[in-house]
C-alpha cells in the first residue's frame, strides 16, 4: 500500500528568508500537493544561540506571501503537534537514552579545553583537523573510556555533559537521494556528532529524525548543503530501529550567484543590486533592514513561478506557470544536480509577463496602496483602474506604476523641454494655440476626436506629426514615456491638458 504523503519544510528561525528556502519549501509544497499530499511546516528552534526574535513571524507570513500554505504548521496546529521543536524538547531525550543503551551513543563529559586540548594534540599532518569521532573517541572522557561507576558518579554530580553518536567504523554508508541517486560515504569520515545537550535539548541532528518519524514525513526536501550530515540521519533511522519509515530524501541544487562562482549570499544581492530575501527582513540585531522580493515590486506569482524554474525545468517550451500547473506538472526526475545560476534580469522578465498576466482588478488592489504612499491622492478607484490597464505592459515590477502613473494623477514637476527646444519655432507655437482653440469650440473630448484635429491641423499647418506629437507628449508627461499620447489627454482631461500645454509653451 502506498502511504500519503506528507513532505515538511523545516526551517530555523535565524533570520530573513533566503530564496534558496523559499525554492525548498516550494519543491516541497509542489511534490506534496501532486500527490495529493500534506505539506508540513515545523520550527526547528533547538538551537537558543541562534534563535532571532521575530524570524519564525516572518517565516510563516514570507510562506503566506507566495501561496506556499502549510496545512499544518505551529499557527493550524495538527495531529503531530506541537509544530515547533522547542515546545518537543521532552519528546526527545527518550531516544538519546534508548540510543545510549543499544550502544550506539555515549555520554561525553568532556570540557571545551579537554575539545581544545585534543585538537591541537593529536593534529599532525595526516589528521590536520582532528574531530570527535572513532580515531580519537578513546581518548576522550566519555561513557566508552570511563567506567559504569564513574559515569553514574559523573551524572549524579550533574556534570556537564553531551551525549554523542558512536558512528560506525570502516563501513560505507549509502542512501538513494531523489535528485543524485545513490549516495556513498566513507563513515570513517563522519564525526560523533552531538545528539543531545546536557539541557535535554536535542541538536539538529536527533530533533530532525525523531520529528521525521513522528510526524510520518515521507518525503525530506532540504538543500544540499545537509548532505554531509545525511549519514549520520541515516545511521539514526537504523539504530532508532525505523528503517523502513525513513523518508525519501532529496537534496536540493545550490542557488548560485549570477557568474555562477559559488552560493548566491545576501551581501552579493546588496552588491549587485536586487533582493535575494522573500519579503523585507528587519534584524533585531542590526536594527537593519534588508529588501525583499515582495516590496521591491515582485508579484508572488512570478516569485514561485521563477524559483520553480531555478533547478527544475518543465520539459515545455513554456516557462510562464502558475501555481495549479506547476503543481499538475512538478516532477522530481526534472530538477537539476547542478547548482542553479540566479539572474535577476530573468528573475524580472517574469514578473513583467505576470504584472502583464493578471487582471486590472488584481493589480489595482496591490497598486493603490503604492501609488498611495507616494502622496498620490486617488478619488476614484474607476479612473485608476483605467490607467492600470493603459500603462501595465509598461510596468516591470509593481513599484514602476509610480513612474508610470504618476502624470496621470499630478501635473509633472519637471518636462523635459530641452527635447523640444532644438526644433522648436513659432510655427509650432501656433499650433498648439490653434488646436487648444479648435478643441475648446468642441463638445466632444476623446482620443479619436483629439487626433483627429490634431492631424487636420498638422496637414493644414504643414508640420510633420512626429514633430508635433513628441513634444505634446512631453507637454502632458514630462518625458518621452508613456502609451497612446491622445489616450493620455482623453484620461487627464480636457482641462489638465490645456494648463499642461500652456505652462510648457511658456517655457518654450
Ligand atoms: N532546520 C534546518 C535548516 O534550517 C533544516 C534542515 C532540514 O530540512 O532537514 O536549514
Amino acid at each position: 500500500m502506498n502511504k500519503e504523503v506528507r513532505t515538511r519544510f523545516a526551517p530555523s528561525p535565524t533570520g530573513g528568508l533566503h530564496l534558496g528556502g523559499v525554492r525548498t519549501a516550494l519543491y516541497s509544497y509542489l511534490y506534496a500537493k501532486k500527490h495529493a499530499g500534506t505539506f508540513v511546516l515545523r520550527v526547528e528552534d533547538t538551537d537558543q544561540t541562534r534563535y532571532v526574535e521575530g524570524a519564525e513571524k516572518y517565516i510563516l507570513d514570507c510562506l503566506d506571501w507566495c501561496g506556499i500554505s502549510p496545512d499544518e504548521s505551529p499557527l493550524k496546529s495538527g495531529p503531530y503537534a506541537p509544530y515547533r521543536q522547542s515546545e518537543r524538547k521532552p519528546m526527545y531525550k527518550q531516544y538519546a537514552l534508548q540510543l545510549i543503551e543499544n550502544g550506539h551513543a555515549y555520554y561525553a563529559f568532556d570540557t571545551p579545553e579537554d575539545l581544545e586540548k585534543m585538537r591541537t594534540d593529536l593534529k599532525s599532518e595526516k589528521n590536520p583537523s582532528p574531530q570527535y569521532d572513532h580515531s580519537t573517541r578513546m581518548q576522550m572522557k566519555n561513557s566508552l573510556t570511563l567506567s559504569a561507576e564513574e559515569v553514574n558518579d559523573l551524572l549524579a554530580k550533574n556534570t556537564p555533559f553531551v551525549v554523542r553518536i558512536k558512528m560506525p567504523s570502516n563501513e560505507t554508508i549509502s542512501f538513494t537521494d531523489m535528485i543524485r541517486g545513490e549516495i556513498n560515504n566513507d563513515s570513517n569520515l563522519v564525526d560523533d556528532k552531538v545528539l543531545l545537550k546536557g539541557d535535554g535539548m536535542p541538536t539538529y541532528h536527533l530533533a530532525v529524525v525523531v520529528d521525521d518519524y513522528l510526524m510520518k514525513i515521507t518525503h525530506a526536501f532540504r538543500g544540499e548543503e545537509w548532505l554531509p550530515s545525511a549519514p549520520v540521519h541515516i545511521k539514526l533511522w537504523d539504530y532508532l530501529g525505523w528503517k523502513n519509515d525513513m523518508p525519501q530524501w532529496a537534496h536540493l541544487p545550490l542557488i548560485l550567484k549570477p557568474d555562477g562562482n559559488g552560493k548566491l549570499s545576501k551581501r552579493d544581492g546588496d552588491r549587485l543590486g536586487f533582493p535575494v530575501f522573500a519579503m523585507n527582513w528587519f534584524d533585531p540585531k542590526t536594527n537593519e533592514t534588508t529588501i525583499g522580493f515582495k516590496e521591491i515590486g515582485f508579484l508572488p506569482e512570478a516569485f514561485i513561478n521563477l524559483l520553480a524554474m531555478l533547478g527544475w525545468h518543465s520539459g515545455e517550451e513554456k516557462e510562464l506557470f502558475s501555481k495549479d500547473e506547476l503543481i499538475s506538472i512538478f516532477s522530481m526526475e526534472r530538477v537539476h544536480k547542478g547548482g542553479a545560476k540566479f539572474d535577476y534580469e530573468k528573475a524580472k522578465w517574469f514578473n513583467h509577463e505576470w504584472v502583464k498576466t493578471i487582471s486590472d482588478d488584481r493589480c489595482m488592489m496591490l497598486v493603490k496602496p503604492i501609488l498611495q504612499a507616494k502622496g498620490i491622492v486617488i478619488k476614484d478607484d474607476a479612473y485608476l483602474l483605467k490607467v492600470i490597464g493603459a500603462v501595465k505592459d509598461r510596468c516591470t515590477l509593481l513599484n514602476d506604476f509610480y513612474t508610470q502613473s504618476v502624470y496621470f494623477f499630478e501635473t509633472p514637476t519637471s518636462f523635459d523641454t530641452d527635447a523640444i527646444k532644438p526644433k522648436w519655432n513659432e510655427d509650432k507655437t501656433a499650433f498648439f494655440n490653434e488646436l487648444m482653440s479648435q478643441c475648446a469650440a468642441s463638445t466632444n473630448w476623446n482620443a479619436v476626436e483629439l487626433e483627429t484635429i490634431f492631424k487636420e491641423l498638422a496637414t493644414a499647418k504643414n508640420i510633420k506629426m512626429g514633430e508635433l506629437q513628441m513634444p505634446f507628449r512631453i507637454m502632458l508627461v514630462g518625458g518621452k514615456f508613456g502609451p497612446g499620447v491622445f489616450e493620455i489627454a482623453e484620461m487627464i482631461g480636457k482641462e489638465s491638458t490645456f494648463e499642461r500645454v500652456k505652462m510648457v509653451l511658456g517655457m518654450l
